[in-house]
């Protein structure tokens, strides 16, 4: 496995790949890689010839008050997780090699990232769209993949390559959980260890939303009230957002009559976390 800083060295590597007909899968991250990120690395090298891994701290989907400079780093042990995972390369330029200073053109999606993260961190999807179009541009991939921890992102950037015509196929990766249930996340290591106990109820409430839809629940504002009732009794969560949506179009739903997509984002101390989950409608 190489690692790659440089934009050009990793074109030429793409193109001698392609040359010989591999196929190849990109996974978008981060770094401060994770078992969730190495499900996504695994899927891509069991689909395709090749695995390209980018490790990007991307600047420009941070807001001024985020956590730009303090987001956890560790190239080397990512380089090895990487490896046993089954990557071919890991692209990690940096900032400059991928944004000159004049550089003027960004992606914007409209509608789809008004809502959820969208509506609280107003730059989040433009620089998230701009990165991953970049990479889709420098990368060329077959298949990218994509957690459905972040499920605005995965839906945006569906609907991204669907409205711009990337001939590249999204793949869609289940959440991967610590042994109690809380989504694992690079910003996990953020929390205390009081924290960290508190964390868990983020996806015991949303096993209570599942318990209610199995329940026969049909109303979004009582299941999002569900959730409330059990954020609001852990003292040091804080509710961000509870939303109800169409799992395709992301738009707020009353009555539950289709599949839908159930999003929090709960502040545990300064900590943001996001979970969710998507329940089918039979
Ligand atoms: P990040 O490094 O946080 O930008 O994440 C890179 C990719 O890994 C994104 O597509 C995330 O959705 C995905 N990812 C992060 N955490 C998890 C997880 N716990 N389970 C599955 N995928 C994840």
């Amino acid at each position: 496995m190489e690692t790659v800083q440089s934009i050009k060295e990793t074109r030429e590597l793409i193109k001698s790949w392609r040359r010989n007909g591999y196929t190849i899968g990109l996974v978008p991250t981060m770094g401060f890689l994770h078992e969730g990120h190495k499900s996504l690395i695994k899927k891509a090298s069991a689909e395709n010839d090749k695995v390209v891994v980018s490790i990007f701290v991307n600047p420009i989907q941070f807001g001024p008050n985020e956590d730009l400079t303090s987001y956890p780093r560790d190239l080397e042990k990512d380089k090895i997780t990487c490896d046993n995972a089954g990557a071919d390369l890991i692209f990690n330029p940096q900032v400059s090699e991928m944004y000159s200073d004049n550089a003027v053109t960004s992606v914007t999606v409209d509608e789809i990232t008004e809502g959820l993260c969208g509506a609280k961190r107003p730059i989040h999807f433009r620089g998230v769209c701009t990165v991953v179009s970049k990479l889709f541009n420098i990368v060329t991939p077959d298949r990218a993949y994509f957690g459905e921890k972040d499920s605005q992102q995965l839906a945006v950037i569906k609907r991204m390559v669907s409205d711009l015509n990337f001939d590249i196929d999204i793949v869609g990766c289940p959440i991967i959980r610590e042994e109690d249930g809380l989504a694992k996340s690079s910003r996990n290591i953020y929390l205390s260890d009081e924290e960290r106990k508190a964390a868990t109820v983020l996806n015991k409430s949303l096993n209570s939303a599942k318990d209610a839809l199995q329940n026969g629940e049909r109303y979004a504002s009582k299941l999002a009230h569900v959730i409330s009732e059990k954020i609001d009794n852990e003292p040091l969560a804080k509710i961000d957002y509870i939303e109800i949506v169409d799992s395709v179009d992301l738009k707020p739903v009353c009555e539950i009559t289709s599949s839908i997509l159930v999003a929090i984002a709960i502040y545990i101390g300064k900590t943001r976390l996001i979970d969710n989950f998507t329940w089918n409608f039979k």
